[in-house]
């Protein structure tokens, strides 16, 4: 028979922590506590399967699973020493749902379940503490109400402020008794009012509406779009997690709190979180009270007035500060936990390896690493290359001015700068046309998760540091601030204020996720640099690494940050950008409308200076690092006006006549020009331009070489090629002018002929073509159009419904078919290897940056990977992960 239910509880468990699959995170990790002796109050987890077997199987339950659970349920009463909607020995449960990765879009909690109109009074007399019950009570039918019944829980936000109103109360803490016995009548008024139905009384009935309201929210919305967004696959399912209650409720010995064992903020090894007196756990995270600090040191640092749980209750304090300390060695890793103190006594509820900032992330994995917790390769495993993202994003210039409008919390990182959004549909909107947006919150709900997605930055004027905001901000690497109380938000206006002045939807401004700061307009920003944690990291990595890392870069700009970020050359130049100057443009169009090839030589004679002066500032910064160059690849037709207008205007600048220069746009006009007269057709075609470019190389190769005193070896590429006599033509130019050359200045020039392999046929046939090719470099942009016979251009329009409907996991541009591409690549680096030993392999699409497809990259042994320059970081991590992975 298939175990649906495993149990935990008193020191043993069922599970343990590798069975994350099957019991989702929180439930192995419930497990895993129970197995160290931790003290966790008794619970069971019903497994990942169920939930699988319940969509495929019309949304019913496997035929045992109501008879595991009623086992595992009187095993937790007997543990407890109570019994499960007995109301002489009141046994109430926690349900929360649990998914392998944390899904912050699913149902996540309902407690005090088993609360009915008698086992409420059982649980008054059980505390000796009525107000306590029916506040319990008023809270269960609340949360139940909205994640199970599916009411909206400004229904009972509605009553309780009503009902606080009317008394003239400020805080939930001043109902008494009866009065919260009162608001419970009216709820359950309420619930039968909008249901239709009475708020149901059997604590059966209860349980299997929250386990069936977890198994749903695996569907809902919410879950599905951070899934999407996530990459979580819809078959994983959810576990559910049915625990005994304790109570952080129960008078001022009690207290509930969450709590990180490492600053996830900064990474420093300090104890961080917070806590609440006599509060459920929803207090903490609600924002409604302001969270005390755990230590005393960081309630000195907050500058607080409230004592820290070390000083109120000193000895759960310590006995939290040893399980802290204990899990964090025991997972070796910084360690997210959750814990209730009932009466003086510590419980714990959850532990998981803790969300950070990369920044935070950095500092961890190198303190773990010095500290002999992890090894180094550990360390370097530890970072998302993608997560280096961060902190390659801007900062503010420091010295900029600030007009400073609001301070909250530092949240998450970076500083974005963008127009007011009040909503996340409006923020996914704006930011749909291409708008920089800032989203503005009261505070952020699972529902927001779109919305700041698409936002530059996001602002709360509620919420600590632990808020949802700052929880998925970090997540998401956005710069976030939190809490900023000051500032007044007016949604129905649409309008923000702050310290007088009032800022409307689309105005500017700028959010310091390092300060907390909020600015008024845009504000100037530095770079990033490679600096501390950050560059031992790379240094770790960059020993593990086998595959080189080179840059995408034309510009000398490109090719500095490039440089600073640790490339190790340049591994696509396309000299195509380097035409779009004011003046360049100018003979770039006099050669393309000339008649014949004189013209065309004359032109290409005006480039040629510019052309050098561009390739020998390249060589300079590169300072002996290998250069590759391509030969110019797009279709002539991308360097001419475009419309009536702009082709009378250049007409005009350049003193010919509108009428031709019309007509040879539209001679130039190709159905498929990603198909068309490109790539070394052009040299084909006018082989002088290969020979200006070659001879601007080899010119600048020689200059170059001259100043630095570091001889160049420019590596020449040759575009778009797919038989091999295409390449040994365009060779035979290049070859000839070098010699030209070498004979005029009197200089050997040391050189490699290579071409990218981006068409299938090149791919099929790249044995002949390594007879004429020095190196191959994969245009994996060009060869993902070709193999799935889809525009880069156009694909935007489907692919996304492609990604919606299943019929595609991940975008083939963004992240390489391993299956089809992968497999013309696999072809070509055998084909290649075998008929030229030593062949330099590269590859510069944009998948040369994505870390998923360097993984391939190392699996088919490339010599190096090219990307742009701000990927270079996270290339050199993500290739020495892959190396470490191959080991
Ligand atoms: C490619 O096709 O992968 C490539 C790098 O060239 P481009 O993107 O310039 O076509
Ligand atoms: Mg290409």
């Amino acid at each position: 028979m298939t175990k649906w239910v495993y149990s935990f509880g008193d020191g043993q468990a069922e599970g343990r922590a590798s069975d994350r699959n099957l019991l989702g995170g929180k439930g192995a990790n419930l497990a895993e506590m129970c197995s160290l002796g931790l003290p966790v109050p008794p619970g069971f987890t019903i497994t990942t399967e169920v939930c699988t077997h319940y969509y495929a199987n019309g949304q019913n339950y496997p035929a045992e699973l109501e008879a595991q659970v009623n086992g595992a349920l009187q095993e937790v009463g007997r543990i407890a020493g109570r019994r499960f909607g007995d109301p002489e020995r009141l046994l109430l449960v926690s349900v929360r749902s649990g998914a392998r990765a944390s899904m912050p879009g699913m149902m996540d909690t309902v407690l005090n379940l088993g609360l009915n109109d008698l086992t409420v009074e059982a649980l008054a007399a059980d505390a000796g503490d009525a107000r306590f019950a029916y506040d319990s009570y008023r809270r269960f039918i609340q949360m139940y109400g909205d994640v199970v019944l599916g009411l909206d829980h400004e229904v009972f936000e509605e009553i309780l402020s009503d009902e606080k109103a009317r008394r003239g109360y400020d805080v939930d803490t001043e109902f008494s008794a009866d009065e919260w016995k009162e608001v419970v009548g009216l709820y359950k008024e309420r619930v039968e009012s909008e249901l239709g139905k009475p708020f149901p009384q059997d604590p059966r009935e209860q349980l299997w509406g929250a386990i069936g309201a977890v198994f749903s929210s695996w569907m809902n919305p919410r879950a599905i779009t951070y899934r999407r967004l996530h990459e979580i696959p819809e078959n994983w399912g959810t576990a559910v997690n049915v625990q005994a209650m304790v109570f952080g409720n129960m008078g001022d010995t009690s207290a509930t709190g969450v709590a990180f064992t490492r600053n996830p903020s900064t990474g420093e090894k300090a104890l961080y979180g917070e806590f609440l007196v006599n509060a459920q756990g929803e207090d903490v995270v609600a924002g409604i009270r302001t969270p005390q600090c755990l230590t005393e040191a960081a309630r000195r640092e907050a500058g607080s007035d409230k004592p820290s749980l070390e000083k109120v209750m000193p000895e759960a304090f310590a006995a939290f500060v040893e399980i802290a300390e204990k899990l964090e060695s025991h997972y070796r890793d910084m360690q997210d936990l959750e814990f209730t103190i009932e009466r003086g006594k510590l419980w714990m509820l959850q532990t998981r390896s803790g969300k950070r900032t990369t920044k935070a992330a950095l500092k961890i994995a190198v303190d773990m690493a010095n500290e002999g917790l992890i090894s180094r390769a550990e360390a370097v495993c530890r970072i998302d290359p993608a997560s280096l993202d961060q902190l390659l994003h801007p900062t503010i210039d420091p010295a900029a001015k600030r007009d400073m409008i609001a301070v909250g919390l530092p949240a998450s990182p970076g500083a974005a700068t963008g127009e007011i959004v009040f909503t996340s549909d409006e923020a996914e909107g704006m930011a749909g046309q291409g708008k920089r947006v800032i989203l503005v919150r009261v505070e952020t709900s699972p529902e927001d998760i779109h919305g700041m997605h698409a936002a530059e930055g996001i602002l709360t004027t509620r919420g600590g540091m632990t808020s949802h905001a700052a929880v998925v901000a970090r997540g998401m690497g956005k710069p976030c601030v939190s809490g900023a109380g000051t500032l007044r938000v007016d949604l129905r206006m649409g309008t923000m204020t702050a310290m007088g002045r009032s800022f409307k939807r689309g105005d500017v401004i700028t959010i310091d996720g390092s300060t907390g700061q909020v600015l008024a307009g845009a504000v100037p920003m530095l770079q990033p640099a490679l600096s501390g944690d950050f560059s031992t990291i790379m240094s770790w990595a960059d020993e593990l690494r086998r595959m080189k890392v080179r840059a995408n870069a034309e510009t000398p700009v490109d090719a500095r940050t490039a440089h600073s970020f640790g490339a190790e050359g340049i591994g696509l130049c396309r000299t195509e950008h380097m035409f779009f100057d004011d003046e360049r443009i100018l003979a770039m169009r006099e050669m393309i409308l000339s008649d014949t090839e004189s013209q065309r030589r004359a032109a290409l004679a005006k480039l040629l200076p510019m052309q050098r002066a561009d390739f020998v500032e390249l060589f300079e910064i590169m300072a002996g690092l290998p250069v590759t160059i391509r030969l110019l690849d797009p279709p002539l037709h991308e360097f001419l006006p475009r419309g009536e207008a702009e082709i009378a205007e250049v007409a005009a600048a350049m003193g010919v006549d509108a009428e031709k220069l019309r007509q040879r746009t539209e001679s130039l006009h190709e159905f498929n020009p990603m198909l068309g007269h490109r790539g070394c057709r052009l040299a084909i075609s006018y082989p002088e331009i290969a020979e200006m470019q070659a001879r601007a190389i080899f010119e600048a190769a020689v200059e170059a070489g001259q100043k630095t005193g570091a001889p160049v070896v420019p590596e020449i590429m040759v575009p778009l090629v797919g038989i091999a006599s295409e390449l040994a033509f365009v060779k035979a130019i290049v070859d000839d002018v070098a010699k030209k050359v070498q004979e005029e200045r009197g200089n050997a020039i040391d050189y490699l002929v290579g071409t990218m392999i981006e068409l299938p046929r090149a791919a099929l046939n790249a044995g002949e073509i390594a007879r004429a090719a020095e190196f191959f470099s994969f245009g994996t942009n060009d060869l993902t159009q070709t193999t799935f016979g889809i525009s880069r251009d156009d694909a935007g329009s489907f692919l996304e419904t492609y990604r919606g409907k299943g019929i595609i996991e991940h975008d083939p541009f963004v992240t390489l078919d391993v299956d089809g591409v992968g497999a013309l690549v696999r072809i070509a680096v055998e084909k290649g290897r075998a008929a030229r030993e030593g062949v330099k392999l590269g590859i510069c699409g944009e998948h040369g940056g994505d870390p998923a497809s360097i993984v391939f990259c190392e699996e088919v042994g490339l010599d190096y990977v090219s990307c742009s320059p701000f990927r270079v970081p996270i290339a050199r991590l993500a290739a020495a992960q892959a190396a470490c992975r191959k080991a």
